[in-house]
């Protein structure tokens, strides 16, 4: 995707008179580009730039879901034109991600099972921590949420946590 400027008539550097389709003053080699723009104009170019796609994204899709390998090969090998960079793709597919997990967790209980013990591992932390970004974390939060995101546990690495966390629990309670 090209550029977006917002172009201006008239040099900013030298004067020049400009047409609009030059994208560079003749005269003096300045970017045609008004660099001063409000707030609200830099946040839609940026959400345009990172969120504009064409067919360059199921170009990017399709290898990346099903050969993996074969984008980076590509890519490192110079075919770069027909992919979205890769600092785009991992912004929009960061707003995807984010954007489907709240949806899906302000649901209430379709929230998925590893979010849920994430959720309370990182609760645990800032509880233990006392961190100003505690919030309204406590032990009985924490628990509900370990369990509920207990899933399969093969290695039973998270039963140790919710025992890890009642220990504290009775521990923060005797002092
Ligand atoms: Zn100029």
């Amino acid at each position: 995707m090209p550029k977006l400027r917002r172009k201006s008539s008239v040099c900013y550097n030298c004067g020049e008179q400009l047409v609009n389709s030059e994208n560079y003053c003749p005269n003096c080699g300045q970017e045609n580009h008004n660099r001063q723009a409000s707030t609200s104009l830099l946040i839609k170019d940026f959400v345009d730039t990172c969120l504009s796609f064409d067919s360059k994204l199921f170009m990017t899709m399709r290898p990346l879901l099903f050969q993996p390998g074969t984008l980076s090969k590509e890519y490192l090998d110079g075919k770069r034109v027909k992919f979205v960079p890769p600092i785009r793709l991992f912004i929009f597919l960061s707003f995807l991600y984010f954007g489907i997990s709240l949806v899906i967790c302000d649901q209430g209980s379709i929230c998925s099972t590893d979010m849920q013990f994430i959720t309370a591992v990182v609760e645990f932390g800032l509880l233990l921590r006392d961190s100003e970004y505690k919030g309204t974390a406590n032990f009985e939060r924490i628990l509900k949420n370990a369990r509920q995101g207990l899933g399969r546990d093969p290695f039973g690495y998270r039963s140790e946590f919710i025992q890890l966390v009642r220990k504290t629990q009775r521990l923060k309670l005797a002092n």
